[in-house]
């Protein structure tokens, strides 16, 4: 159930619920929305009535959120620890190349963000499985394969047959989050749980995992 609203000033998306007892709300840090969940016994008026009484939250909570990913000439970056400023040069052929501190766009800008996105995964793609076996190797395991994702919502995973993903986003991430992300997938190699013995293992590789966990938690988009 959803339906884009003009009479509210966020983006809506209605969910009812055979399990709801009563209306709540959540934020979408992803895609910057409010949630709202109905028991199916309730008028969507009602439910309207409820989220309005909690405008003022919801208004705080929006402006709250970490900016999202900016891809447009002008805006900076961090790939990989190096500061980056985007810019774009309709008359350059290559859709992307670094030229010091700048990452250069080609082409028109309707393509801008795709080509900027398009070499971030490239990159990633080049570095993270580097990065990821030089921690495998200072903890004793490895990993079966790597793989990099463009995944919304997680940063990491890792199966039982011991496949690593890694979401390309971590590029743009200070190196010790990345780190984090990291250790903590490979410490599933070792315990394929969030147990004791599991944070005591990361802690072993990561003393200040609790820190990255906070940073991702507020200025990451989604966890
Ligand atoms: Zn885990």
């Amino acid at each position: 159930m959803s339906a884009p609203d003009d009479a509210l000033p966020w983006p809506v998306f209605w969910r009812r619920s055979t399990r709801a007892r009563r209306v709540s709300l959540r934020i979408d840090p992803i895609e910057r929305r409010v949630i709202v969940t109905c028991p199916p016994s309730i008028a969507l008026k009602r439910a309207k009535a409820f989220l309005a009484q909690h405008r003022s939250w919801i208004d705080e909570k929006l402006a709250a959120l970490p900016d999202a990913l900016s891809l447009a000439p002008g805006s900076n970056l961090v790939l990989n620890d190096q500061s980056l400023v985007l810019s774009h040069a309709p008359e350059q052929r290559r859709p992307a190349s670094l030229d010091g501190d700048r990452l250069i766009i080609g082409g028109p800008i309707e393509r801008f963000e795709a080509r900027a996105v398009c070499f971030l995964r490239q990159i990633a793609g080049m570095t993270l499985p580097e990065q990821l076996r030089r921690h495998a190797a200072s903890m004793a395991c490895t990993p079966s394969s790597i793989v990099c994702s463009a995944a919304r919502t997680r940063w990491g995973s890792c199966t039982r047959t011991g496949k690593i993903m890694l979401n390309w986003r971590l590029v743009l991430m200070p190196a010790t989050v990345r780190d984090y992300v990291i250790i903590h997938e490979l410490a599933h190699l070792i315990h394929f749980d969030h147990s004791q013995a599991f944070w005591q293992h990361v802690e072993r590789f990561h003393p200040e995992r609790r820190e990255a966990q906070n940073w991702l938690r507020h200025h990451a988009r989604g966890s």
